[in-house]
């Protein structure tokens, strides 16, 4: 269900994918690079330079092979996103799944006000919590977003986020500068082109200010996918995101059973108990990751996109 290509892009995408194959980069059961939707989403963030998209390429499957010191597929078996024990690690860091917006993408909140560094790494390993950091951003191309793919009969390849600056301090910012840098630097080099639009709420005016002057060192591209609004931004999130898809907290008409933060209410939960029980078992193959089971196997019929069936364990 690859998004709509004109015919030279389509050209380059079939020859990207012969060319990972016959130079033994992506093969027959490989867990990942498998799927058009993610060879696009490499192409497009080189514009559609082969040799540029290929050393992309190169490097994040090197170090999905490496991570942890087990590799991610390893890692995303032994982290659930979604489970219980987030709980502390997301109080004090909270990113979270929550519904689509108008345009079937998967909306992507983060509160940064109740970032608590301090309290996180009490609770948690700074690399532990890195690690539910990246699988979070796994689950995004791995599960979520072929759910929405799926579910609405479209490509969608990219989330909608939204970040949260109210009561967000200067010395919260100092503490999570570091993660923050490096998750941006995740996104960008083994997560490309996953973040459909950025709405940033409740910035100060002199984030604003501030805005105007980085707006100007960043790509254009970029740049337009990123709104800064200020307390008053009911009016523009209501312009893509329908109220009941909407946490109450955000303005919306949406009040999850036991708080929307924890509902993970979306597309991506329908089958998810399945899924999880196919990778615990090693029963993927030959679907070899859940991305390939929902395009290929997963059944969405009409259903709704309510978090009240297959509520997995978030509540527990
Ligand atoms: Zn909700």
């Amino acid at each position: 269900m690859a998004e709509t290509l004109n015919s030279q892009q389509k050209e380059t995408l079939i020859k990207f994918r012969d060319e990972l194959r016959t130079e033994g980069i992506v093969g027959e059961s490989d867990s990942w690079g498998t799927d058009d939707d993610c060879l696009i989403r490499f192409l497009r963030a080189r514009k559609f330079n082969i040799k540029a998209a290929k050393t992309m390429f190169k490097k994040c499957s090197e170090w999905r092979r490496t991570i942890g010191g087990v590799g991610i597929d390893q890692l995303y078996t032994e982290i659930d996103p979604w489970d219980a024990k987030r709980k502390e690690v997301f109080k004090k860091w909270p990113i979270w799944f929550h519904k689509t917006d108008k345009k079937g993408r998967p909306i992507n909140i983060q509160t940064l006000g109740e970032i608590d560094i301090p309290g996180l790494h009490k609770a948690v390993e700074p690399e532990r919590h890195w690690h539910t950091i990246v699988v979070n951003q796994e689950a995004l191309t791995r599960e979520v977003i072929p759910c929405c793919t799926k579910r609405f009969g479209q490509s969608i390849s990219g989330a909608l986020c939204i970040l949260d600056l109210k009561g967000f301090g200067l010395s919260q910012f100092w503490g999570m500068k570091g993660i923050a840098r490096e998750s941006l630097q995740l996104t960008q080099d083994y997560y490309p082109e996953t973040m459909g639009q950025l709405l940033i709420l409740n910035a100060p005016t002199s984030f604003t200010a501030i805005w105007s002057v980085i707006k100007t060192w960043i790509a254009k591209e970029t740049a337009d996918k990123i709104d800064i609004l200020g307390s008053d931004y009911q009016e523009i999130l209501l312009k893509h995101v329908d109220a009941d898809n909407l946490p109450s907290s955000l303005g919306g008409n949406c009040k999850c059973e036991g708080g929307c933060e924890w509902s993970n209410a979306g597309p991506w939960l329908k089958g998810r108990q399945h899924r999880r029980k196919l990778l615990y078992t090693g029963d993927l193959v030959p679907a070899r990751t859940e991305t390939e089971y929902i395009l290929k196997h997963q059944d969405f019929g009409e259903e709704s996109t309510s978090s009240d069936e297959e509520f997995f364990d978030a509540k527990s």
